[in-house]
Parts: C-alpha cells; structure tokens; sequence
C-alpha cells in the first residue's frame, strides 16, 4: 500500500471537466489550517503534491493527482477561510456539493478534522452533510502530536463529541484514523485504508 509515484494531472473548474478514466479516488477535505497540505505532503513524501493546490487560482479548483498510475488523490478547496466573503463560501459549498453529488469514481471522502481543538461547528455541518447524501466517509484526525501523551483525555473527548453529534447521520459510525504529520503517526493506517476500500 505504498505510495510509489504521484503525478499532478489537472485542476478542474466543476464535477464534469474531471478525469474521465474512471479510476477510482479519495477526495480530501478540511477547515483551511487543519494540516492539509502537511498531511500530504508527509504522507506521499513528495514536495510538489500538495503545493500546487496553494498556488493562487488553484485553491478553488478541484486538483486531481494520480498515485502509482492507478487511483487519484483529490485535493478540493479548504473551507472556512477566516477573510473569505460570504459569496466566496456560497461558491465553495455549490461547486464542491455539485462534486460530491456527481462523482461516481469517488470511493471515499477523508474528511480531516483538527484533533487538538473542541468540536468546530464548520466541521460537524460538512460532516452531516456529507451523511445525509450518503457520501462514504473517513474521519482524518490531524495534529494528534500535539495532545499530551499522545492520547490525552482531551483528544478522547473531541473525538468522542465528534463522532456522537455525527453518528445520527450512519448507520455505522464512519472509520476514523489518528494522524500526525510531525510524527507520521497514521500513516501506514491511512494508505492500507485507502488500499482496502479501493478493492472493496
Ligand atoms: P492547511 O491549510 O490545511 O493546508 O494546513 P497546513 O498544512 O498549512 O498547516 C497549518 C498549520 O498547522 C501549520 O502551522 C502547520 O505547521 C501546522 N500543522 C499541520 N499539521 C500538523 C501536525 O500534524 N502537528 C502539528 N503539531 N502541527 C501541524
């Protein structure tokens, strides 16, 4: 389940101008800061992956990267930009629920969630509505470094909260990985996950 080879293939304006090769792929998604481009960058080990999607213009398209010449990694736009407009926000949610929607390669959305933190309204809303649509999910837990002891009570408690407020929206809780991008905790977990629903 090793990442051996990514390449950069396109950015795409709307669910339709995407590959059309039917490979299958996982979409990545999170609050801007949660450690997206950290997460990545550590776990695919390859500088130019995530970077791309940071270069202006970029950010609000849908980027699609092709690991070992078989399956994509997604990297969709942050939400919750601090400076953006309301009209900005409204544009994220059409065009990125219209990719959900309409996506029929997507095996997974691993929806990254800031650990160190309390529960962020902005997450639980992406979260059920992505339970409401049946779209698969995985929770991606990220900075779990920075809880003492690694499993402090208090990451117990945010991922607990999390996963109650959310667990209406299944019939079974959605998985859930703990990661680090300082320590590179997860990471076997996270790609024999992927591995795993890909040949489901
Ligand atoms: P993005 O906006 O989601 O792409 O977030 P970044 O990857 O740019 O990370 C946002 C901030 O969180 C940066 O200051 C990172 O150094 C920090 N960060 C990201 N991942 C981790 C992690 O696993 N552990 C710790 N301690 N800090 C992290």
């Amino acid at each position: 389940a090793q990442i051996k080879q990514v390449e950069f293939v396109k950015s795409s304006a709307r669910a339709r101008d995407c590959p059309k090769d039917n490979r299958p792929e996982f979409a990545i998604l999170g609050r801007s800061n949660v450690g997206k481009s950290s997460l990545i960058n550590a776990f695919v080990r390859k500088k130019e992956f995530a970077l791309t999607s940071k270069k202006p213009g970029k950010t609000q398209l849908i980027n699609h990267f092709l690991v070992n010449k078989s399956w994509y990694i997604v990297d969709l736009p942050g939400y919750g930009f601090a400076n953006a407009s309301q009209s900005a926000r409204t544009d994220w949610s059409s065009f990125t629920k219209g990719y959900f929607l309409n996506r029929d390669t997507l095996v997974a959305v691993l929806l990254l969630v800031d650990a160190s933190i309390p529960p962020q309204q902005i997450d639980l809303d992406c979260a059920n509505w992505l339970g409401r649509n049946n779209i698969g999910m995985t929770f991606v837990f990220t900075k779990c470094d920075k809880i003492k002891g690694g499993k402090g009570k208090r990451s117990d408690d945010n991922i607990k909260h999390f996963q109650d407020l959310i667990s209406k929206y299944y019939k079974e809780p959605p998985p859930w990985i703990m990661t680090s991008s300082v320590t590179g905790l997860g990471r076997d977990e996270l790609l024999l996950h992927m591995s795993q629903l890909r040949n489901y």
